[in-house]
C-alpha cells in the first residue's frame, strides 16, 4: 500500500509522521467500530469508536500542509455538521426508522459527489499531465463515483416513492446496459492511455452518470436495499480510488472497508432471499404483482376479538413473536414489550423470530426491539429458531407480512419464490396484527392469513397491542 506515504522516515516531516500516526489509529479505530456494528449489544459502542475514528480522521486532514486557507473549510465544517446535528438529533427533524434506506440512499449520494467532485478536480487541474497509475486512479474514482450519484439518487427517488418503486422494464434492456457499460470502460481506457484527451473523459463520466439511472430502474423497491449496498460498495471503492490518486493511506483504508463491507452485506441479503446477485440485478424483480390463486378461491380469513387473543396468549406456554414492518409503523415496539412482560409473568416463554430482511433494511428489526430493551438474548436468527415453531403454542405476527408467506416455499410463480420464510404455519396456533387485509412489500397475498389455524387481529397493531395488554391484565 503506497509505499510513498508511508515512508515517511524517508524525508518525511514531524508534521507528517504525527498526521500518518493520527490516520493509523483513526483507520483501526473504524475496523473495531465495524466490528462491534456485526452485534446488537456491541453496535452503540462501535457507532462510538467509528465516530471517535472519523474525528481523528478529520484532525489529521486539517494538520495537512496543502492547506491553503481554511475558510472555506471551515464554512464546510460548520453547513455539514449543522445539518448532521439536525438529522441526527431526534427532536428536531426525526427521520423515522421506516425511512432509513432513503436517507441511507441520498447519503451515498453526497458521499459519491464529494469523491468524484474531487476526482474531477484533480483532472481539470493536472489533467495532461497525469502517470498512468494517478490517471487510472482518478478514473475509477470518477467512474465509480458518478455512477453512484445517480444511481443513489434512483434509489432514493424509489423508496421515497418520488418515481414508481415497480421495476421500469423493456425490451433489450440488459443489452443496452452492457453496450452503455462497455463503451464507458472503453473511454475509460483510453483517457488513462492519453490523459489529455478530455472528450474521452467527460464522455465517460456522462455514461457513467447514466449507467447509473439506467441500471438502477428495473430493480423493483423490495430489492433497494441490496442496490443500496451495492451503491455503497461502489461509493467505497471509489474512495479508496481517490486514496490512491491523492496519495492519502486513510481513504485507501476507508475506502477499501467500505467496498468490502457494502459487497458482504449485498451478498447476505441476497443469500437471505434465496435470490443470485445476477438475479437482483437483471431479474427485474417486482415487475409482477402476481396474486396468488389462493385469494382468488374465495377463501376467507378469521377474526378474532382481541379478548379471545389475549386468553389465547395469557394461557400460552410457548410464544413466538413474529415482527415487521407494520411493527415499526405503528411504533408498538415498547407496549409489546410490556405484553411479553405479562406472557411471561403468566408462566409462557417468549421469543422473538428475526427474519433477515423484514422491515425495511437490515436489522430494522433488532434496532426497533432493542429500543424496547427487549433481551437481545429473546432475539433469534431464522435459522435458530424455524425448527422451534412446531412445538410452539402461539405464533405472533406484528405487522409481517411477507416474510411468513407460504407462497415462498409453495407457488414457483410467485415473485418471492425461494425466499427462506419463518415457518409461523408450523406452530398449534397462529395470531396475525394488521390493520386489514393489506399486502406487503411484495404485493402479493399471503395464504397464511386463510389457514384454519389462523385468527386475525385487526387494526393498528399498536391499538391492538394496547387492548391485548388491558385484557391480559384484566385476567
Ligand atoms: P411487509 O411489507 O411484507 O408487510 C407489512 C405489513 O404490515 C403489511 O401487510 C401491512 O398490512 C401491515 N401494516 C402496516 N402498517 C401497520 C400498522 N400500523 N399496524 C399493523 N400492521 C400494519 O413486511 P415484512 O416485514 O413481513 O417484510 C418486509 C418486506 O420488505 C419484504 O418483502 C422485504 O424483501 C422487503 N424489504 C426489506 C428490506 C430490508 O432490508 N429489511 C428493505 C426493503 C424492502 P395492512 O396494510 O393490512 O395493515
Amino acid at each position: 500500500m503506497t509505499g510513498a506515504t508511508l515512508t515517511v522516515s524517508g524525508g518525511g516531516s514531524l508534521r507528517e509522521v504525527l498526521i500518518q500516526g493520527i490516520y493509523l489509529v483513526s483507520s483501526v479505530f473504524f475496523i473495531i467500530g465495524l466490528r462491534g456494528l456485526s452485534s446488537p449489544d456491541r453496535a452503540r459502542r462501535g457507532m462510538g469508536q467509528a465516530s471517535f475514528g472519523m474525528l481523528l480522521a478529520v484532525i489529521g486532514t486539517l494538520l495537512q500542509q496543502d492547506i491553503v486557507r481554511f475558510d472555506w473549510i471551515i464554512v464546510g465544517l460548520l453547513i455539514g455538521s449543522t445539518i448532521g446535528l439536525i438529522i441526527g438529533r431526534p427532536l428536531w427533524i426525526k427521520v423515522p426508522m421506516t425511512s432509513m434506506p432513503q436517507f441511507v440512499a441520498i447519503s451515498h449520494m453526497f458521499g459519491a459527489i464529494a469523491a468524484t467532485l474531487v476526482g474531477v478536480n484533480e483532472y481539470l487541474l493536472y489533467g495532461p499531465q497525469l502517470s498512468v497509475g494517478t490517471m487510472t486512479a482518478i478514473g475509477f474514482e470518477v467512474f465509480l463515483g458518478a455512477l453512484t450519484v445517480t444511481g443513489s439518487f434512483m434509489a432514493f427517488g424509489k423508496l421515497q416513492e418520488i418515481i414508481t418503486g415497480r421495476a421500469v422494464t423493456y425490451r433489450g434492456q440488459n443489452a443496452v446496459n452492457f453496450v452503455l457499460f462497455g463503451t464507458a470502460i472503453v473511454l475509460l481506457g483510453v483517457v488513462i492511455i492519453t490523459p489529455g484527451l478530455a472528450a474521452a473523459f467527460w464522455g465517460m463520466v456522462l455514461l457513467a452518470g447514466i449507467l447509473g439511472v439506467l441500471m438502477v430502474i428495473p430493480i423493483g423497491g423490495a430489492d433497494m436495499p441490496v442496490v443500496i449496498s451495492l451503491l455503497n460498495a461502489y461509493a467505497g471503492l471509489s474512495a479508496s480510488a481517490m486514496g490512491f490518486a491523492l496519495n492519502n493511506n486513510l481513504l485507501i483504508i476507508c475506502g477499501a472497508l467500505d467496498g468490502a463491507s457494502g459487497f458482504l452485506l449485498s451478498v447476505l441479503m441476497c443469500k437471505a432471499m434465496n435470490r443470485s446477485f445476477a438475479n437482483v440485478l437483471f431479474g427485474a424483480f417486482g415487475a409482477v404483482t402476481a396474486i396468488s390463486a389462493k385469494s382468488a378461491a374465495g377463501l376467507t380469513a378469521r377474526a378474532i376479538t382481541p379478548e379471545d387473543a389475549a386468553v389465547r396468549l395469557a394461557f400460552a406456554r410457548s410464544v413466538i413473536v413474529i415482527p415487521g414492518y407494520g411493527l415499526a409503523v405503528a411504533q408498538a415496539q415498547h407496549i409489546l414489550r410490556e405484553l411479553a412482560d405479562l406472557i411471561e409473568k403468566k408462566g409462557g416463554t417468549v421469543r422473538y423470530a428475526i427474519h433477515p430482511v423484514a422491515g425495511r433494511m437490515p436489522g430494522h428489526m433488532n434496532v426497533l426491539l432493542a429500543e424496547a430493551n427487549i433481551p437481545y438474548d429473546q432475539l433469534k436468527d431464522m435459522d435458530e429458531i424455524n425448527s422451534e415453531f412446531d412445538r410452539t403454542d402461539v405464533a405472533l405476527v406484528i405487522g409481517a407480512n411477507d416474510v411468513v408467506n407460504p407462497a415462498a416455499r409453495t407457488d414457483p410463480s410467485s415473485p418471492i419464490y425461494g425466499m427462506p420464510i419463518l415457518n409461523a404455519d408450523h406452530a398449534q396456533s397462529i395470531i396475525v396484527l394488521k390493520r386489514g387485509m393489506g399486502s406487503g412489500f411484495a404485493g402479493i397475498e399471503n395464504e397464511l392469513f386463510f389457514d384454519p389455524k389462523t385468527s386475525m387481529l385487526f387494526g393498528d397493531a399498536k391499538s391492538s397491542l394496547t387492548k391485548l395488554v388491558a385484557e391480559i391484565k384484566a385476567l
